[in-house]
């Protein structure tokens, strides 16, 4: 943190701080009141959001040379300072996966799915085991099951092959599912006993197929979804990744490199997420 201002109680000059997804929220609706600015209508996210005060007329996220941001929605950083560029992710796909890990009960005794292994899937797998949960990972293919194991996946399922799936059927607590494309939900409700949930938090640019509506009714079973994280939550996986060792795995790239990465990145040839290093700019 570079400077702060004369209000400001939480964080002084010198403090290692990141930002995360949210900057500004209306701070008295309900939502905010509970620390779930994230839900809050008047949210203002850190990546390409409308700002009325300033030039260029929306948040510039990561590229930015500097945020101005009031207190609340600055978080404390206690990993290693040479750790920052694999902790950077978890302020997005981190707490994307670590909200509803906890608001649906992953620990122990509980039988965790996360469906793919990228991004987000990778972070899910690792906060799922460290809370204490079975985590199986779901992979589409044979490559990605020594990934999957290395992550802390205690089983790995290939979800392209019926007999795997069929041997975890009516057994999951929780799916945490990660993928981003259409596909077929179908497949891993059956696997939720009976009141498990599993919880969407890749947003497709189609819709998924209408899953079958016999899957829930039979073992009132539910599909939900999760967005991000609010700022005391945020601020709790950060302290918990710290304590537990945890952070995103990582490709640096230099600003110049930053076509080339997108381009693999719509291929999915990434080792988990790409960070930028700012200063190349
Ligand atoms: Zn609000």
């Amino acid at each position: 943190m570079a400077a702060v201002g004369d209000h400001v109680s939480r964080h002084k000059a010198g403090d290692l701080v990141g930002v995360g997804c949210i900057v500004d929220s209306c701070q008295h609706c309900a939502e905010c009141d509970e620390g779930l600015e994230n839900y809050c209508d008047g949210m203002i996210g850190t990546y390409n959001a409308p700002t009325p005060d300033a030039p260029p007329g929306h948040t510039l996220g990561g590229y930015s040379q500097q945020l101005v941001v009031h207190e609340r929605y600055v978080l404390k950083i206690t990993h290693l300072e040479d750790q920052l560029a694999a902790v950077a992710p978890l302020l997005c796909a981190g707490i994307t996966t670590y909200s509803p890990l906890r608001h649906w009960g992953a620990g122990p005794g509980k039988k965790v799915g996360v469906v793919g292994i990228g991004g987000l899937g990778h972070l899910g797998i690792k906060l799922a085991h460290a809370m204490g949960a079975h985590v199986v990972a779901f992979a589409t293919s044979e490559s990605k099951r020594t990934d999957a194991k290395a992550l802390g996946a205690d089983e790995v399922v290939v979800s392209r092959n019926p007999e795997e799936m069929a041997a975890h059927a009516k057994s999951f607590d929780f799916i945490l599912n990660t993928v981003a494309a259409p596909h077929d939900l179908d497949a891993f409700l059956a696997l939720l006993k009976r009141d498990g949930t599993m919880t969407l938090v890749g947003a497709p640019a189609a819709p998924h197929p209408s899953p079958n509506v016999f899957n829930f009714i039979m073992r009132r079973r539910s599909l939900a979804g999760s967005m991000i994280g609010g700022i005391p939550e945020t601020q709790k996986m950060l302290d918990f990744c710290a304590e537990k060792g945890i952070t995103a795995d990582i490709e640096m790239i230099r600003a110049e490199e930053i076509e080339a990465a997108y381009e693999r990145m719509l291929k999915g040839d990434v080792k988990c997420r790409f960070v930028m290093d700012i200063a190349t700019i």
